[in-house]
C-alpha cells in the first residue's frame, strides 16, 4: 500500500468512527476521536479512551496526559507527528470511567482496521485496558517495559508489542513517571529489533521463493529472481518506512 492509499484508508475509518453509533458511548460524546498521526509510521501508540479535552477537540492525547506523552516522546527525540496515536475506545466514557467490556468489543474493529492499514513494527500500549487487548493476562506492574509479539488477530500482522503505564498514572505517581521515562527510552531499540525481525522474515520468504524456482526452472532464471529479491530487500525505495524515524 502506498502512503497516499494508507492516508485514504485511515480517513475512511475515521469518517466511520465520527458517525458511529455502535455503542452507548455515542450518546454522551461531543466528538469521536479516531486517532491521528503519520500514516507511514512504524510505531502506533494505543491509549484507553478520550478524556474531556479530547472529546472537545476530537483529537487524542491533547490534555495533561497528552502533554506528558509528548514529553516522553521528546525524551527519545520523537514528536507526536512521527507516530500514530489512537485509543481502545474512540468516544469518551462519561466522567472518564473505565470503558465497559461491551464498549471495548463494539469499538475493537476500528482499531483492528487501523492496525491492518498501518502494519506497524511496534505497538506501544498505554495503560491496562490497552495492554489487556494486546497482552491478555499480563499485569502492568510486571509487563511495563517489556515486549511480546502481537497476535495477528489484533490487526497488527507482524508487530512487537511494548507495554507502558498510562501517562495519567504517571501524572499521579512520581515513581511511575520515572519508570515511564525509563521505559520510553527502550522504544528505539525495540523498533530496531522489530525492523530486523521483519526484514528477516522478508528475506526468508523471498529466499523460499528462490529455492522453489531453482527446483523448477533453469539456473539463469533462478539467478535473475535472486537478484530481484535482493534488490527488493535492499532498495530503500521498496520500503519507504525504514527511514521514517530517527532512532539514535
Ligand atoms: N487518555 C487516553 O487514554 N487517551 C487519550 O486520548 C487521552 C487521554
Ligand atoms: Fe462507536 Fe467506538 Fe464510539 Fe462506541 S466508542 S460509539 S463503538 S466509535
Amino acid at each position: 500500500m502506498t502512503d497516499a492509499e494508507r492516508r485514504v484508508a485511515l480517513e475512511l475509518i475515521a469518517a466511520e468512527v465520527r458517525d458511529c453509533t455502535r455503542c452507548r458511548l455515542h450518546q454522551t460524546r461531543t466528538r469521536a476521536v479516531p486517532g491521528e498521526g503519520d500514516a507511514s509510521t512504524e510505531v502506533v501508540f494505543v491509549g484507553e479512551g478520550p478524556g474531556q479535552n479530547e472529546d472537545r477537540e476530537g483529537r487524542p492525547f491533547v490534555g495533561r496526559a497528552g502533554a506528558l506523552l509528548v514529553a516522553l516522546l521528546g525524551h527519545i527525540g520523537w514528536g507526536r507527528g512521527d507516530v500514530f496515536i489512537t485509543n481502545i475506545v474512540k468516544c469518551r466514557p462519561p466522567g472518564n470511567r473505565d470503558p465497559e467490556p461491551d464498549e471495548i468489543a463494539a469499538c475493537a474493529p476500528y482499531l483492528q482496521r487501523q492496525l491492518e492499514v498501518l502494519d506497524p513494527a511496534v505497538v506501544v500500549t498505554l495503560g491496562r485496558h490497552s495492554m489487556a487487548r494486546f497482552l491478555p493476562g499480563a499485569r502492568i506492574s510486571q509487563a511495563h517495559g517489556t515486549t511480546r509479539l502481537a497476535d495477528p488477530a489484533t490487526g497488527a500482522r507482524d508487530a512487537t508489542v511494548f507495554a507502558m503505564y498510562h501517562p495519567a498514572a504517571a501524572l499521579r505517581t512520581p515513581s511511575i513517571e520515572r519508570e515511564s521515562y525509563e521505559d520510553v527510552a527502550h522504544i528505539p531499540g525495540v523498533l530496531l529489533a522489530a525492523r530486523e525481525r521483519r526484514a528477516e522474515r522478508a528475506r526468508a520468504s523471498t529466499g523460499q521463493g528462490v529455492a522453489e524456482s531453482t527446483a523448477t526452472s533453469p539456473a539463469p532464471a533462478a539467478e535473475a529472481s535472486a537478484a530481484q529479491a535482493a534488490t527488493a530487500v535492499l532498495d530503500p525505495e521498496a520500503d519507504p518506512t525504514t527511514d521514517q524515524l530517527t532512532i539514535f
